[in-house]
């Protein structure tokens, strides 16, 4: 079945058996249970634009989010490089998840789908309520008990019907799995919908379309499943660059941060996830082949997984709004925290140029600055 409008993508392949797959609502590869992963045509400019990914009547102004430099000390006083933001809290639901969202929309609608479900630790539920609004789709999300509530308020601000799923995200993951099976297009951003993860290489395009081509040398990213991983990495292909990932992950829920740091082939699921960073607190039970696919990148692009404690995410989050004005979530700030403590070890060159994802809003999760705030 070809799609009409699909615009340049031409199947879905899996990356563990290389089977090509037609284009349909498929979330693994129906063989095998691999990764799916889009298969584009290349336009004549080498170059996809958004257009390629997301209708017209579907986006709402996602993407193409600054990117700006900000003072190299926040890194460290001795630090003598160059430090940008790439500023994703100014997505239209407040982070990153909308750039995926839209383009999963865009397809579950050219394939006809009447609802849609997104399993979530609040911001791909947030994105999918809002863009489920616009198009006049009824939504589903299922959450985590633990999801904080701004995350919870603002997906039933959207009009979606909330679902909390006792336990972690894995059970939330589970459920909305369910769901698919009865009709529902699945949203949820993990590597579970391929034409979302697709749309993430414009983030990595944008970066060095900003930079140029060979500045920057490591992006920092708050890494859960790790599709935005993905999407640096071939953003930056598209370009024929090649930049460092600096995987960034909180203590209490490590999976890919430990397999890194013990050499090991593939990540293991991640037991009882506890951190404040509830955006990259997945512990890929029932999907760690999904870790493992970023773990892979990570490595081949000659960078690095690591986890910060708790308290130095929220420190750099505080320093991010205090010496930057930039009010964001703790899970995005683990991208600051892990340059901090890359430096601290040794393992950034000193005149380096780095790009730390800031991935969502600081409205979103106002207990975690409360914390912080009336102290
Ligand atoms: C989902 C999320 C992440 C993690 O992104 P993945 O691509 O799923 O690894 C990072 N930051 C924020 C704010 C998120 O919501
Ligand atoms: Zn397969």
């Amino acid at each position: 079945m070809t799609v009409e409008g699909s615009g340049a993508i031409e199947a879905l392949r899996c990356l563990a058996c290389g089977t090509a797959h037609p284009i349909a609502l498929l979330y693994r590869c129906p063989a095998c249970r691999g990764i799916l992963q889009v298969e584009r045509s290349v336009p004549a400019s080498g170059m996809w634009r958004r257009s390629d990914f997301v209708a017209d009547e579907v986006t709402l102004g996602e993407g193409d989010t600054p990117l700006r430099e900000v003072p190299a000390s926040l890194v460290s006083a001795e630090f003598g490089g160059r430090l940008y933001v790439k500023d994703e809290t100014r997505n239209p639901s407040g982070s990153f998840k909308d750039r995926l969202v839209a383009a999963a929309m865009t397809q579950a609608r050219r394939l006809g789908v009447e609802r849609v479900v997104s399993a979530s630790s609040g911001n791909a539920g947030a994105a999918a309520a809002c863009y489920a609004a616009n198009a006049g789709i009824p939504a589903l999300i299922c959450c985590p008990e633990s999801t904080p509530h701004g995350k919870l308020a603002q997906i039933k601000a959207y009009g979606a019907q909330l679902e909390l799923v006792p336990g972690h995200y894995g059970n939330s993951f589970a459920r909305a799995m369910e769901l698919t099976r009865q009709g529902y297009a699945n949203l949820t951003t993990t590597y579970l919908n391929p034409f979302g993860v697709d749309a993430l290489r414009l983030f990595g395009q944008e970066i060095v379309t900003a930079l140029g081509k060979g500045t920057a040398n490591w992006v920092a990213i708050p890494t859960s499943s790790g599709p935005l991983v993905q999407g640096v990495y071939q953003g930056f292909a598209d370009h024929g660059a090649k930049v460092r990932i600096l995987a960034a992950q909180a203590e209490g829920c490590a999976p890919i941060a430990s397999a890194f740091a013990s050499n090991a082939a593939a990540v293991q699921p991640w037991n009882n996830p506890h951190t404040v960073a509830s955006g990259i607190s997945d512990p890929l039970i029932e999907h760690a082949d999904e870790g493992t696919h970023t773990l892979t990148l990570v490595r081949s692009s000659n960078g690095q997984a690591l986890a910060s404690p708790d308290e130095e995410i929220l420190a750099a989050m505080a320093d991010l709004a205090r010496r930057a004005g930039i009010f964001c979530e703790p899970t995005a700030a683990a991208s600051l925290a892990s340059v901090r403590r890359l430096f601290r070890a040794g393992g950034l060159d000193p005149s380096a140029t780095v790009v730390c994802a800031v991935t969502g809003h600081g409205f979103k999760d106002f207990s975690a600055w409360s914390s912080l705030t009336l102290k």
